[in-house]
């Protein structure tokens, strides 16, 4: 048994600064694992929680965090796959349902009944957590725990996002939103053997895609990505668009070549949730527009396996718990170059 306190960062109301709290430390039910948080990153989607951007709303009061990687501290009981001080990660889908026709045709990301980590359920900006075992991913030995844990959200979903592009091997591809989930995006898509555009609005972040392999780099504040990729190279395959800007899904349609497929993946939400469009510019040319969430476990432990093979590595910037208002008024700013990760021990 773990018992006594821990410290966590907790949202009382909608849109309030964060607090760093001392609460008494959760006990697993059956099916959970009880964690001691080593590291947790910090996704764009914790900010859109708190600023009450989505609908609905966080369950109050909120402990954000779903990038999370810890050791395994005590277990629920019927809990046969993890043991005690086994390296543990957890993703933003705390749970689906298992039995649905989605759980059931391997769609669970789009399972009705789902949890959501640090959002719907406590989350890992704490020293402990809960989470269910049954939906946590393995760590293979020797991982650096802190540049692990973005792939636990920007990690997965940008590799389930890639594949829903189905772009194949030589072919290319326009990431839009070079941030956290972006410089990922780039990463996996070079590894799967992808030529990379890359789209965003500060020439910092265009740089740091550069080093990882991207061709053709569009700062989109000062042009127009569309016309731009398709002079240069008639247009990409596919997309993913991880920008927090309405405008970027305005444009990305236009930077594919014709036939191409473009995946969604951030969520601006709020007012920044409503776009136009063209509908010539999806018919004329045949041109897909998907959506993709976070991904299934199996997704987790591929995308886990990419960076614990060295083919991925999160850019990482750590930080105490008690930094999060500051990090959050940098993130609203763009002024993250990679990603943040809190680091709890
Ligand atoms: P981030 O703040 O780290 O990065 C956002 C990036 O968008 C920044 O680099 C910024 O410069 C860039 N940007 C802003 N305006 C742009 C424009 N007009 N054109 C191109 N780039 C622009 O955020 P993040 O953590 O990478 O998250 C990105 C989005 O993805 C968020 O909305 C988040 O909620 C969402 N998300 C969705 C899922 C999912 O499952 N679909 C999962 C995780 C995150
Ligand atoms: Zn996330
Ligand atoms: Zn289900």
């Amino acid at each position: 048994m773990t018992t006594g306190t821990m410290k966590a960062v907790v949202l009382r109301e909608i849109g309030t600064p964060l607090k760093i709290e001392t609460l008494p430390i959760p006990q697993p039910k059956r099916g959970e694992v009880l964690i001691r948080v080593t590291a947790c990153g910090v996704c764009h989607s914790d900010l859109h929680a708190v600023d009450g951007d989505w609908s609905p709303l966080p369950n109050l009061p909120l402990i954000p965090g779903h990038e999370v990687v810890g050791t395994v501290s005590a277990l629920g009981e019927g809990v046969e796959h993890f043991a005690e001080g086994d390296a543990i990660g957890v993703p933003w889908m705390y749970s689906a349902c298992g039995h649905c026709e989605f759980c059931l045709s391997g769609m669970e990301t789009i399972c009705l009944k789902a949890e959501a980590t640090g959002y719907s359920k406590p989350g890992g900006y704490a020293e402990y957590m809960i989470a269910d075992a049954a939906f946590c991913g393995r760590v293979p030995t020797g991982v650096d725990p802190y540049e692990l844990a973005p792939i636990l959200c920007a990690g997965v979903t940008t590799y389930r996002g890639l594949k829903r592009t189905n772009v194949k091997p030589g072919q290319w591809l326009t990431v839009l939103g070079i941030g956290g989930l972006g410089h990922i995006a780039v990463q996996y898509a070079r590894a799967m053997g992808m030529r990379v555009a890359a789209v965003d609005v500060s020439d910092d972040k265009l740089a740091l895609a550069k080093s990882y392999g991207a061709e053709l780099l569009v700062n989109a504040s000062k042009a127009d990505p569309g016309p731009e990729i398709r002079n240069a190279i008639g247009g990409t395959h596919g997309a993913v668009v991880t920008a927090v800007s309405a405008k970027a899904f305005e444009q990305s349609v236009g930077v594919l070549r014709n036939g191409g497929t473009v995946c969604w993946i951030g969520l601006p939400g709020g007012k920044q949730d409503e776009i136009r469009m063209t509908i010539s510019g999806i018919v004329n040319g045949e041109m897909s527009v998907r959506g993709s969430n976070v991904g299934t476990r199996q997704d987790m432990q591929e995308a886990i396996d990419f960076a614990a093979n060295g083919l991925v590595t999160a850019k990482i910037e750590k930080q105490p718990l008690d930094a999060i208002n500051e990090i959050f008024a940098r993130m609203k700013k763009g002024q993250i170059n990679g990603r943040v990760v809190l680091a709890l021990q």
